[in-house]
C-alpha cells in the first residue's frame, strides 16, 4: 500500500540534527537548547525520594493536584492574576505536548493559524496535522520587532489563533506592554483564539517584566497560555510542562490531552510541587542567565561575529555576515565540524527558508563551556 506521508516537506527536526553532528565531531554543543549543568540537587533527591516511597503509578489526568495549586499560586504571585487549579491548569508532558494539544483543540480543517517567524518548529506541523493553514508575519529584521499593522492585515473571518512566543525563540526578542496593548486592540470582538508559547517567561534581561497574557482578562478569555519547567528547573529531559485556559477551553484542551499521552510523570511532578515552595529559584533565574549573557558577549567582543539585541531566553542570535557569504545551513555544518562549535541555523524557523547570515548559540552552559567555545569562534 503506498504511503503518503502527512507531512511531506518535514525533515528530522534541526535540534536533532545538530546535535548529533557535534557528538559525532566532538564539538562544543551550543545548538539545541539545553543546560550543561545540573538540575538543583534537593530537587533531583525529591523526585527520588517519591519514588522510593512508591508514587509510581497514573497522576490524575489534569496533572497532581498540588503541583497545579503551586502553579496557580505563583501566576498569582508574579503577575497578579487568578486562576483555578481546578478548572484553568492542565499539566503536560513538556510544553510541546501542550502546544499541540492547544492546536488540535481548536484548529478545524481550512482555518487559518497566525504564526509569527522565525517559527519554534513544533507550530506548523502541529496546525498542517489539524488542517489548518498557516499564514506567516515575519519579524523585522534585524531588531525582530512584530509589525502589528501587518498582523492586523491578515486577520479575516477564517482566522482561527494567533500564535505568539514571548521571550521568543529563537531572537531573544521580548514582548512589551505596548506589544500587548496592540493584541488586545486587534483581537477586541473578534472570534478568534490565541495560544501564547511562554516557555521562557522567567527569562527576562536587563528588568524587563514578563507580559503574561493572564495579566489582561480580555485576553485570558481566549488563550491557552504554556509555560514548561524544563527550561526553569534546568532540567530539559524531564519534559513536564504546563496549559493554562479558561474552563471551556481548558476541558477541550484536556479531550485531547488524555488521548495523547493521558497524564505525565508522576514522582517528578510531586517534587516539582514541592520544588516551587522555592520562589527564589525562578524569581533569580534572569540574573543568573543575563550573566551567562553577559558572559558570552564579552568573550566574543573581539570575534568577527557581530551579536543581535537579546531580551531574553537563553539563545544569542550572531550576524556572521563579516565572516563568510555561506547560507547558515551550510555554515552551521562547517562550523561544527571545522571549528568544533555547533549552532542553529536560524533560517529553518522560516517556511521560505529565509536566510539572514546569523546563527543562534545557546548559553545555558558552564563557564568554561562558553570560555572554550568563545575561543575557537574568535579564531574565525
Ligand atoms: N527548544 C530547544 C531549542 O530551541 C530544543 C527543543 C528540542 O530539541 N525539541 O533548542
Amino acid at each position: 500500500m503506498p504511503l503518503f506521508s502527512k507531512l511531506p516537506d518535514v525533515g528530522i527536526t534541526i535540534f536533532t540534527v545538530m546535535s548529533k553532528l557535534a557528538a559525532d565531531h566532538g564539538a562544543i554543543n551550543l545548538s539545541q537548547g539545553f543546560p550543561d549543568f545540573e538540575a538543583p540537587a534537593e530537587l533531583i533527591e525529591q523526585v527520588s525520594h517519591y519514588m522510593r516511597q512508591g508514587h509510581n503509578q497514573y497522576a490524575p489526568m489534569q496533572g497532581v493536584p498540588l503541583l497545579r495549586r503551586r502553579i496557580a499560586e505563583k501566576v498569582a504571585l508574579l503577575y497578579g492574576a487568578r486562576i483555578d487549579p481546578e478548572s484553568d491548569i492542565t499539566v503536560t508532558s513538556g510544553a510541546t505536548e501542550a502546544l499541540y494539544a492547544a492546536i488540535s483543540a481548536v484548529v478545524r480543517p481550512g482555518d487559518e493559524v497566525i504564526v509569527v517567524e522565525p517559527a519554534y518548529d513544533s507550530y506548523v506541523p502541529a496546525i498542517q496535522l489539524n488542517g489548518g493553514v498557516p499564514v506567516f508575519i515575519p519579524l523585522r529584521f534585524p531588531g525582530y520587532g512584530l509589525d502589528w499593522d501587518r498582523l492586523k492585515d491578515h486577520l479575516n473571518e477564517r482566522t482561527r489563533l494567533i500564535i505568539l512566543n514571548s521571550p521568543h525563540n529563537p531572537t531573544g526578542t521580548v514582548l512589551a506592554a505596548d506589544d500587548l496593548a496592540a493584541l488586545r486592540e486587534i483581537t477586541a470582538g473578534r472570534d478568534l483564539f490565541i495560544l501564547s508559547d511562554e516557555v521562557y517567561e522567567h527569562i527576562l534581561f536587563d528588568g524587563r517584566e514578563h507580559q503574561i497574557l493572564l495579566r489582561y482578562p480580555d485576553l485570558a478569555r481566549k488563550s491557552f497560555v504554556v509555560s514548561s519547567f524544563g527550561k526553569t528547573y534546568h532540567a530539559t529531559g524531564w519534559k513536564i510542562g504546563y496549559c493554562v485556559a479558561p474552563p471551556e477551553l481548558s476541558l477541550e484542551f484536556r479531550k485531547i490531552h488524555q488521548f495523547l499521552t493521558f497524564t505525565s510523570n508522576t514522582p517528578i511532578q510531586m517534587a516539582l510541587a514541592d520544588f516551587m515552595a522555592h520562589t527564589g529559584h525562578y524569581q533569580e533565574l534572569a540574573g543568573f542567565y543575563q550573566r551567562k549573557r553577559d558572559l558570552f558577549l564579552d568573550l566574543m567582543k573581539d570575534s568577527r561575529f557581530k551579536p543581535l539585541p537579546c531580551a531574553g531566553t537563553y539563545f544569542q542570535m550572531m550576524d556572521y555576515a563579516a565572516i563568510t557569504d555561506e547560507p547558515d545551513e551550510t555554515f552551521a555544518r562547517r562550523l561544527t565540524t571545522q571549528y568544533g562549535v555547533a549552532a542553529i541555523p536560524p533560517s529553518v524557523f522560516h517556511h521560505d527558508r529565509r536566510d539572514q547570515r546569523v546563527l543562534r548559540f545557546c548559553f545555558a552552559k558552564q563557564d568554561q563551556t562558553l570560555i572554550q567555545a568563545a575561543e575557537r569562534l574568535c579564531r574565525i
